[in-house]
């Protein structure tokens, strides 16, 4: 059963949005080697990077407001560093899903009954580049209620 529906790639921001998302589902290992596999692409000039470098303007300007920088220069142009940006995506939020401003908003989503999916997305403000670094299951804890 799916509850996302049909991704559409069209304007609208979502989880079809974030690169690297079909081949995360595949493992993390693979998942890692199918980055590395898109960046050398990109440096053999075999895939442009205007094909890779094409992040959505509502993860751009995610990246810049709440982007956690790291020390990691980007992939690809090397010019900047990349920033994370982290969605979170489940039940009552919107199909876009929610930004996550910081660890203390995930971990309010972590102490929730219900189960999310916190996506985190590497990005560069200067080209644009982007790629899901890593999905993490979050909430789904049982209230200590039930327990006792
Ligand atoms: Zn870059």
């Amino acid at each position: 059963m799916t509850n996302d529906g049909t991704p559409s790639r069209g304007t609208s921001f979502g989880s079809s949005s974030l690169r690297g998302m079909s081949s995360l589902r595949g493992g993390l290992v693979d998942h890692r080697m199918a980055r590395r596999a898109t960046i050398n692409e990109v440096h053999r000039g075999r895939l442009g990077r205007e094909e890779v470098c094409d992040a959505h303007p509502e993860l751009m300007r995610a990246a810049r407001s709440v982007g956690k920088r790291t020390e990691t220069p980007c992939p690809i142009c090397s010019e900047d560093n990349l920033v994370l940006v982290t969605y979170v995506f489940g039940p009552k939020l919107p199909s876009h899903g929610r930004l996550a401003a910081d660890n203390k908003e995930l971990a309010q989503f972590h102490r929730r009954a219900e189960e999310y999916t916190a996506y985190v997305v590497e990005a560069c403000c200067t080209c644009r580049w982007h790629y899901l670094v890593r999905a993490l299951p979050i909430g789904g804890q049982r209230g200590r209620r039930q327990v006792g």
